[in-house]
């Protein structure tokens, strides 16, 4: 029996305030489960609230003013939004960088076969997931399909409560003997993860009637052939709305929660604070998952691209200038931290590491043994985040991921370091990490938020 004083943190916030914003963040991330979705639905809220496109200001028709907020895309996957501050940016800017893609199962290109009278997808499994947590479970399908025209049609199946789903088969336990005896990572393999996708044939078809079916219906509801899934974009994820989990309600049951907790959060911090003294940055980057590559990932000129512009149009424009914002911005990597799980203690080390309802997390570093590909923050920074935490009221945790030689992991925080930047990780705790469906606790989204204001307004 654990008889420890209780360290949460639940006592500290209004609790309806608290629920409204994780209701909030718990419809979002249902109805926004890729990169496209959430680049898209962000950009709807931003012109809601009055947001304006870098573009527009560049061409003349807007300009900006402290207090103002600017965005800018790229390739649909992500996006940048700066709310510009009182000071000069030369004088420093507040960076929060958080990744909205997740793993996931991608189509192939030649997706659709038949076999025995059943049509399926193929699929190349994205990011780092455990493949027999895949397995007969109900899922959607998410994504665009392009066709040589230029038009973009857009796809989602497995949402609406009067749309079919679609899934992985496992075997059955009956014949299941030498799967069993096979290692966990090698019992369902990448080439299993195969979607079915129908049973019903075509009639008056002879060959393939199954498949020629599928296409029929693909056909009917989006105008698209065999040929344009090879330049479609379709993410297969689990099917379903994220849930409020525990018979108290007290955390979020949901997919892509790595890293769209610390996206959301973010995101509503920069949109929710008023005027800031330093212009304020959040990016929503692409590709984390493998690796941060690519125009839309963290790796890309993007960033730099886009303050560039973004110093032209506010009359500050140089090389010089450039790199020394770059060089006076304070980051925090938004992403997420693993949460210590009951069931499984002995992977953690108990001084160190990480608990759902004890605040946000900040990793100091990441990596694998020796700290190896980590970006280390300083000391100094990271006494300077304690002062503003503690300034505003915030209760934080520090954690490294896992025991010592246990694993490891990385984010987007040494990419943003390489540029000169002060950078630390800092998000929510989350169990069931890269699982189709992750947990968080409501408490440490909440808290989250409110240390990412306290931060852009520090
Ligand atoms: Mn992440
Ligand atoms: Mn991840």
């Amino acid at each position: 029996m654990n008889t420890e004083k209780s360290m949460t943190i639940w006592d500290k916030s209004d609790s309806s305030v608290l629920n409204t914003f994780c209701e909030d963040y718990r419809v979002f991330l249902s109805g926004h489960k890729t990169e496209r979705e959430n680049v898209s639905g962000m950009t709807e809220l931003l012109r809601k609230a009055g947001a304006v496109s870098l573009s527009e200001v560049v061409s003349g028709e807007k300009r900006l003013q402290a207090g103002d907020l600017v965005y800018e895309t790229m390739m649909k996957k992500s996006l940048v939004i700066f709310r510009i501050g009182k000071k000069s940016p030369l004088e420093g800017m507040r960076f929060l960088g958080a990744h909205i893609d997740s793993p996931r199962m991608d189509l192939k290109q030649h997706p659709l076969y038949e076999n025995t009278d059943l049509a399926l997808f193929e699929t190349h499994y994205y990011g780092g997931i455990k493949k027999y947590q895949w397995v007969t479970l109900p899922l959607a399908m998410h994504g665009v399909a392009a066709k040589k025209d230029g038009s973009v049609v857009d796809i989602c199946i497995g949402e609406d409560p009067s749309d079919p789903v679609v899934g992985v088969s496992d075997l059955l336990i009956h014949l299941a003997g030498r799967q069993m005896s096979k290692k966990v990572s090698e019992a369902v393999t990448g080439e299993n993860l195969n979607i079915l996708i129908g049973s019903r044939p075509l009639p008056d078809t002879e060959k393939n009637a199954v498949k020629e079916n599928i296409l029929a219906i693909l056909k009917e509801k989006y105008d698209i052939t065999e040929d344009d899934l090879v330049s479609a974009e379709i993410e297969v994820v689990p099917a379903g709305p994220a849930r409020d989990y525990g018979l108290d309600r007290s955390m979020i049951m949901g997919y892509g929660q790595d890293d769209k907790v610390c996206a959301y959060t973010s995101f509503r911090a920069i949109m929710d604070i008023g005027t800031p003294e330093l212009t304020s940055v959040c990016l929503l980057t692409d590709k984390e998952e493998i690796g941060s590559m690519g125009a839309t990932g963290m790796h890309s000129r993007f960033y730099e691209n886009t303050l560039a512009e973004l110093l032209n149009v506010l009359g500050c424009y140089s090389e010089l200038n450039l790199r020394r914002v770059l060089t006076s911005t304070k980051v925090l990597s938004s992403d997420v931290s693993a949460a210590f799980d009951p069931n499984y203690p002995d992977v953690m080390e108990k001084n160190n590491c990480a608990y759902l309802g004890r605040g946000p997390v900040f990793n100091k570093y990441t990596g694998s043994r020796g700290k190896s590909g980590s970006n280390d923050a300083n000391a100094e920074y990271m006494a300077f985040l304690r002062r503003v935490m503690d300034d505003a009221g915030i209760i934080y945790q520090t954690s490294e991921l896992g025991k010592v030689d246990e694993g490891g992991g990385g984010t987007i925080a040494y990419i943003l370091a390489n540029l000169g930047m002060e950078v630390i990780d800092f998000g929510v705790a989350v169990l069931n990490m890269h699982a189709p469906w992750e947990i968080t606790s409501k408490a440490d989204i909440y808290e989250t938020y409110k240390a990412y204001q306290a931060f852009l307004m520090a």
